[in-house]
């Protein structure tokens, strides 16, 4: 059975629906093959299920410089749909968005689900004919245009076809890289993924056992062969393997640079804006009022919130079933010096199953970033995250999504 559109889409997540979307509401007859059964799976496990849907930051060249060595690249597709029309958009479709801390935007009921939701919607009022449980399984060109894809016995043909079959992070969305395989083999260069925004692996059993625990104004400092390379301030996320949380995710890509050929570690400073001399008064005060009691009744006190059980595994060498009258001088200044240093080694980055990003894909210098369009085939749009664009944690992902989305439904 064959089948003729204007446009197909391969992949149905946000960056898919955004262009499927657009090329509709242009008059274009539309067909969105996705392979799971539903639209947007990764969509629906964004920003922890809320969905960090953008960035605030409303000056392109300020916003554009989070995206590294694609700045220049992205200036005339920001352009086109930059954070403004993100929101307008979203609240057109009747999802307004809030600004949260850090200029993270989320659709104001924070349900990922929601965001779905409406890009259903959106693809419904377009007349954007969609077919889930839909494998595409080939690409098929002939001088320098694709002719059709194939899923199963069924091939369709269009005179334009968008590629947005993500990367290869959290590959149970559907996002395993069929897409980098299709355009290596059709030419393209596609730089190798290497999970970018990801947790850490840590070796140190005190960490593990603090699994779900997040404390939110920490300092950590990394190090390589005991030099020290780089520190970052903000809230850490321990789990049973490692580290995460925003601060961890936005370190990862470095850490994994440091971890090519190198011993890693790290120090977490856990009162960044206290001195040791501070802290150790706090203590004396703390001990004081509390003279007769057994060190492990005192810990709340003075451990970051929710850390005190995991005290015995932190500092093994002080016994909290001591009397506080009892500490010594010493033990007193170890707990000083260990809080405002807990020793970690990072023993690797987790991978692509546990990354939020993973940078490689299609390199920018063979994409008309005007339109999305190939530079090889001239019928053939790329978006999302089978571009290879690093950029942080902090909704410039998906910002990347509406945006190139956006300029490939409107170039088809
Ligand atoms: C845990 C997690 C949290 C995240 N949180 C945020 C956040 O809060 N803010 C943010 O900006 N970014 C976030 N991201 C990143 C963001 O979700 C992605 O950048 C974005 O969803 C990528 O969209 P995409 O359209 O490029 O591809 P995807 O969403 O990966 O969609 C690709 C689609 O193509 C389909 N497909 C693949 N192969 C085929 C095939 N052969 N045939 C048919 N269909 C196929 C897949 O099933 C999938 O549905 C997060 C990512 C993860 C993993």
């Amino acid at each position: 059975m064959e089948k003729h559109y204007d446009v197909i889409v391969i992949g149905g997540g946000a960056s898919g629906m955004m262009s499927a979307g657009v090329a509709g509401a242009r008059g274009k007859k539309v067909l969105l093959l996705e392979k799971n059964e539903r639209l947007g799976e990764k969509l629906r496990i964004s920003g922890g299920g809320r969905c960090n849907i953008t960035n605030a930051e409303e000056d392109v060249r300020v916003l554009l410089k989070n995206y590294g060595d694609a700045e220049q690249f992205l200036y005339s597709s920001f352009s086109q749909f930059g954070v403004k029309d993100t929101f307008s958009f979203f609240e057109t479709l009747g999802l307004p968005l809030v600004v949260q801390a850090r200029n993270r935007a989320f659709p104001h009921t924070e349900k990922a689900s929601d965001v779905v939701k409406v890009m259903t919607k959106y693809l419904k009022d377009n007349k954007v004919e969609v077919e889930t449980a839909t494998k595409v399984s080939r690409i098929v060109t002939e001088k320098g245009k694709v002719m059709s894809v194939v899923c199963g016995k069924n091939t369709y043909t269009a005179d334009s076809f968008i590629v947005a079959t993500g990367g290869v992070s959290h590959p149970e969305t559907g996002s395993t890289g069929d897409g980098f395989n299709w355009l290596k083999a059709l030419g393209h260069k596609v730089e190798r993924p290497t999970p970018t925004i990801v947790p850490l692996s840590v070796k140190e059993s005190w960490v593990h056992a603090l699994s779900g625990k997040s404390l939110t104004f920490m300092k950590i400092t990394f190090f390589k062969d005991g030099k020290k390379r780089f520190s970052k301030t903000g809230k850490i996320l321990f789990t049973h393997f490692g580290l995460s949380g925003p601060l961890i995710l936005n370190s990862a890509g470095a850490v994994g640079d440091l971890l090519q050929d190198g011993l890693v570690t790290a120090t977490i400073d856990s009162y960044p804006d206290t001195t040791e001399k501070d802290l150790e008064n706090k203590i004396i005060k703390i001990f004081d009022t509390n003279k007769n009691k057994n060190l492990k009744n005192v810990l709340d006190e003075i451990m970051p919130h929710g850390t005190a059980d995991a005290f015995n595994k932190i500092i093994p060498s002080i016994d909290v079933e001591t009397k506080v009258h009892s500490v010594t001088k010493d033990e007193r200044k170890t707990m000083v010096k260990t809080l405002k240093a807990l020793p970690i080694t990072i023993t690797g980055l987790m991978g692509f199953d546990r990354a939020v990003v993973a940078d490689g894909g299609v390199t920018l210098t063979e994409i008309d970033t005007k339109t999305m369009k190939s530079k090889l085939f001239k019928n053939l749009f790329i978006t999302g995250d089978l571009l290879h664009i690093t950029r942080p944690s902090g909704g410039y992902s998906l910002q990347l999504c509406w945006t190139t989305g956006f300029v490939a439904g409107s170039s088809v």
